[in-house]
């Protein structure tokens, strides 16, 4: 009985063993931490940057964050257009067009808390869990300003990359980045030593700016192998792109690390495969670590949400002035067409004041270089028309009107636009938050 037990329990620590193998020796969640530090060490400006970034985040944060943006619209208020840069040296690696749009799904899904196993969230964090309102498109608009399909394939004679950036430059193998101010860059090549991908945190470099991901850990379809092939390394992964830290706070198993988010419980260490809930470290009992987090490392199938408070932190990127703003109105792809004139294009022509519209009354101020007959459309984020709004002849200067209309729109955002005889001078967004 003795020697069969102890047969039993050694192949059983040699499955456990092999399992434990499968899951983290041989694969390399993520390196965008490792890539950070060797930025901080290596790159003055992006330590510089990542600073400001910070503080920026910090007074947004201290703001409020999301919540105090207050809007009530139910669909992205974010659009990023995205170029993917399929690098291949094998067939397999030349993943189809159906993979590509099989990620991009899943993004549109996880940032936007459409994803089915969002069910699986234990019941004491449904509260916490984010509708991110980020949505992603293929670029429809190249950098030159042609069409495109927003995917590059490109041949290569190297076997693998690594966290190196060799992928993200023609003349080492790889492919240009499209400029980084305008689109995601979105790599897919394979990786080597069993990395699934990683991301450049926002205040780096423009040429190496993007996420990097392996072919096998793409989309949901084709080359994409379990348990990495639900999509979430490029979820996780452009979460470090708009400055997430890891959800254990990088600090190895220790409890002293940090992922600047509030919302999120402390965290010993990273957790691979699919635990079980709950998973107490760092005294964070009862509910212990949040590993179904897509900051953390598990199987994709176990992973499933993002918290408010990660919300705030990535949305300090994508408002006004925050580091990845220029990307949210650069109009490269076509469902991004209304955000691009949410946001000025020639930002004094036409204004709204107060903005946010706090009590249905609100002055727009616009500018003529010579008289013509004004009138005003406002669209909502769909790109409906909700309202066209005269104000007959108007002379040459500065002029100021409260329309009457303001009153009766509902809470959330618009777009204005300003049209002089007919044609479109300028455009801005507002917010009504009553
Ligand atoms: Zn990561």
């Amino acid at each position: 009985m003795k020697s069969i037990l102890l047969t039993v329990l050694v192949a059983c620590i040699a499955t456990f063993t092999f399992a434990q193998d499968l899951n983290t020796a041989q694969i390399n969640r993520c390196s965008s931490y490792e890539v950070f530090q060797r930025m901080l060490q290596s790159d003055p400006s992006f330590a510089k940057n990542q600073q400001s970034i910070e503080q920026f985040t910090q007074k947004f944060l201290s703001r409020g964050g999301t919540s105090s943006m207050r809007t009530t619209i139910g669909t992205p208020v974010y659009t990023i257009p995205v170029i993917v840069h399929v690098v291949y040296h094998t067939t397999a690696q030349n993943i189809s067009d159906a993979q590509i749009q099989s990620q991009i799904d899943v993004l549109n899904k996880d940032y936007q808390k459409l994803n089915t196993d969002v069910g699986g969230v234990p019941s004491v964090w449904t509260g916490l869990v984010a509708d991110c309102q980020i949505q992603f498109c293929l670029a429809t608009v190249d950098p030159s300003g042609n069409p495109t399909t927003g995917i590059r394939r490109v041949s290569t004679t190297k076997t693998s990359f690594s966290d190196n950036d060799a992928v993200k430059y023609t003349s080492k193998g790889g492919d240009d980045a499209w400029p980084a101010a305008d689109y995601l860059n979105l790599w897919v090549c394979k990786l080597g030593g069993g990395l699934l991908g990683y991301a450049q945190f926002p205040g780096g470099k423009a040429a190496t700016d993007g996420v990097v991901i392996t072919y096998t850990g793409f989309g949901t379809v084709g080359s994409a192998k379990s348990p990495y092939n639900l999509g979430r390394s490029a979820t996780h992964e452009i979460g470090h792109w708009l400055n997430l830290r890891h959800i254990w706070g990088d600090d190895g198993s220790k409890c002293t690390g940090s992922d600047l988010v509030d919302d999120t419980p402390n965290q010993g260490g990273q957790h691979f495969g699919c635990p079980k809930f709950p998973f107490v470290s760092c005294t964070n009992g009862p509910n212990g670590d949040m590993f179904m987090n897509y900051m953390d490392y598990t199987d994709d199938r176990c992973m499933f949400m993002f918290t408010n408070g990660q919300k705030s932190r990535m949305y300090a990127t994508l408002v006004t002035g925050g580091s990845r703003h220029s990307v949210t109105i650069s109009g490269k792809c076509a469902s991004q067409v209304a955000a691009v004139s949410n946001n000025a294009v020639i930002p004094n022509i036409i204004s709204v004041v107060p903005n946010p519209v706090n009590n249905g009354s609100a002055a727009v101020s616009f500018k003529l270089d010579k008289a013509a007959q004004v009138q005003f459309i406002v669209s909502n984020v769909y790109g409906n028309t909700v309202s066209v709004i005269s104000a007959g002849n108007q002379s040459t200067g500065e002029h100021q009107i409260r329309p009457s209309e303001f009153a009766r729109f509902e809470n959330g955002v618009y777009v204005i636009k300003l049209l002089a005889n007919g044609q479109q001078l300028g455009t801005t967004r507002f917010v009504v938050n009553k």
